[in-house]
Order: C-alpha cells, then sequence, then structure tokens
C-alpha cells in the first residue's frame, strides 16, 4: 500500500527546506488531500484552495426588467467567507488538492512544460505541479500570491509571466541540491506501474467526498434596505449552504484510489 498524500506531504517538507524562494511556507498550515480525476479527462492535476481569504463585502444578487431597467427581483444580502480547517490545534490557511489518477499518469509529453526542461524525464512534470502549487502560497500570509477565483481556487490566466519559467528553475534547483532520491521516487511511476507496485494506492480526502472545504455563502443577519428599491422588490432567500463551515481532523478519511473511482478505505485520526 501507498499513501500517495504522504509522500507528497513528505517531499514538500525536503523542498521547502531546500528551495529558498519556498522557505517562507510552515507546511503545517497546509493540508494535502486528494480529489477524484481520470486520467483521459480534461483537468488540472492539483489546485492550490487558499483559506485564508477574509470574507467578502456584503452583496446580492439581482434581476432587472427588461424594458423599465428596474430591479424586480434580487436575493437576500450576503457575503462570501472561507470555512475553518484544523487538525488538532493547528489551523489549516491553504489546501492543495491532487487529482488521481490523473496527477500520477502526468508526463512531460505533450506537455507545455516540456520546453523548460529539454530532453528530461518525463515524470518531472509532477515534480514541477508540486513546486507550482507550492508556489501559489503567498509569502505576505495575506491570502494569495495571485489573484483568485471567488471559489478559492487560482484561475488559469492568472499565471503571469515567468511564473512557469520561475517554477522550472525551483525544480532544477532541488534537483540539484542532492535530494534523496528515495523521496521522489514514488512520482517516478505512474498510476498502474504504482499499483502494480504497492497494490493499493491510498489518499486523504474530506469526509463529504468528492466535495472539499469551498467558499460558502452567508446570509446577513442585517439586512439593510437597498436606497431607491421599489417597495414590491421580490427578495429571494438564499439557500443555507449544505457544506459544513468547519472542518476538523475528525472529517479527514483515507480513500483508496482505482482507476474507476475511490472508495473509503478507513478512517483515521490526523492529529498526530
Ligand atoms: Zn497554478
Amino acid at each position: 500500500m501507498i499513501n500517495y498524500t504522504d509522500r507528497i506531504s513528505l517531499l514538500m517538507r525536503d523542498i521547502v527546506a531546500r528551495v529558498p524562494t519556498l522557505g517562507f511556507i510552515d507546511l503545517d498550515e497546509v493540508l494535502v488531500f486528494a480529489r477524484w480525476g481520470r486520467s483521459d479527462a480534461e483537468g488540472a492535476f492539483a489546485t492550490c484552495h487558499c483559506l485564508n481569504l477574509p470574507p467578502s463585502e456584503p452583496g446580492y444578487y439581482f434581476w432587472r426588467d427588461r424594458t423599465s431597467g428596474e430591479v424586480t427581483r434580487r436575493s437576500e444580502w450576503f457575503v462570501t467567507k472561507s470555512p475553518i480547517v484544523r487538525v488538532g490545534n493547528q489551523a489549516i490557511t491553504y489546501l492543495i488538492s491532487f487529482a488521481l489518477p490523473r496527477f500520477c499518469d502526468q508526463s512531460l509529453q505533450r506537455s507545455r512544460k516540456a520546453e523548460f526542461f529539454p530532453g528530461a524525464d518525463p515524470w518531472l512534470a509532477k515534480l514541477d505541479t508540486l513546486v507550482h502549487e507550492l508556489y501559489h502560497i503567498d509569502p505576505a500570509e495575506s491570502g494569495i500570491r495571485r489573484i483568485e477565483r471567488e471559489d478559492g481556487t487560482y484561475a488559469r490566466h492568472s499565471h503571469g509571466p515567468g511564473f512557469y519559467e520561475d517554477v522550472a528553475a525551483m525544480v532544477k534547483h532541488y534537483l540539484a541540491s542532492g535530494p534523496d532520491p528515495e523521496l521522489y521516487a514514488f512520482l517516478r511511476e505512474d498510476f498502474s506501474s504504482l499499483q502494480a507496485r504497492h497494490g493499493e494506492i491510498v489518499a486523504t480526502t474530506f469526509r463529504t467526498f468528492p466535495s472539499y472545504p469551498q467558499r460558502y455563502m452567508e446570509v446577513l443577519t442585517d439586512q439593510p434596505r437597498v436606497s431607491g428599491e421599489r417597495a414590491d422588490v421580490r427578495i429571494e432567500p438564499l439557500r443555507a449552504p449544505t457544506q459544513p463551515r468547519e472542518y476538523t481532523e475528525r472529517d479527514l478519511v483515507v480513500r483508496r484510489f482505482r482507476r474507476r473511482g475511490a472508495r473509503r478505505a478507513a478512517s483515521r485520526e490526523l492529529a498526530a
């Protein structure tokens, strides 16, 4: 059996210890978890989710009458908030998710990253993704290094010029610093090869799988009137969030990942 998210976490600790640009990162505040993602489907290999963004400004949705232009209907006032995630006494400020088995099957071949690693082994694409996600963590600890979407994930276009080059340089720096090859050996193998070697591939997920902590809307207790609004404006109630607002280690569940899906393997306490 191989615990893929544990291996990634261990490797990340070595990376932040060896790459000065990432040295400010406190990995106790970063939780790595797995999501489901097929290898033959489009989608992200990994995502950095920020939990330390402040609540949004109060707002509401509205609908205008097509002819008069007047607002005839609007939602209640709400703010969007980040959920709270704690592991034991440790507050988590970032989540980094990996899509399995897709991430395991990532390769430099047919990848736009290939230009930064001429002649390199195909598995380096995975190390590049790991560093890429760490690079999203903001050194000012005030939220994010790059522009973030409302749902807490990073927009693809937020990678400014130089982002990919910086990441590739950090990958090369890490490898040149003489790390123990055992630490990243698991990245050399694709999903099938890992299965053949280890039997089961397990990973940390949230109990709410396939869902995970995401920004949610909270209705304001105080619902101010909108100045100049029609007296008969229809106010639509917002649906209460169905996802938890707080998560702890009790919400972490180890799942077994296979080509066709993920199943719960065993629950465990991750406080240690
Ligand atoms: Zn990114």
